[in-house]
């Protein structure tokens, strides 16, 4: 899988195996979803295309 940026999608979680340099994302999507009933702050929602980084 191509680890190239994608200037899109700004991502600062290191710990996720699709995180690339520049603090981009490197997936062509992901998917938001939430663990609240009624989201109200940024906190509230996910990123549920996070994957851990396994250790190299
Ligand atoms: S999949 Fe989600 S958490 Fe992982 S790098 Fe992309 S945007 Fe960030």
């Amino acid at each position: 899988m191509s680890n190239e940026p994608n200037t899109n999608v700004n991502c600062t979680v290191g710990q996720c195996q699709y995180h690339s340099v520049g603090n981009f994302c490197s997936l062509d999507s992901i998917s938001i979803g939430t663990h609240e009933s009624d989201p109200s702050q940024p906190e509230c929602v996910d990123c549920n295309s996070f994957r851990k980084q396994s250790i190299q």
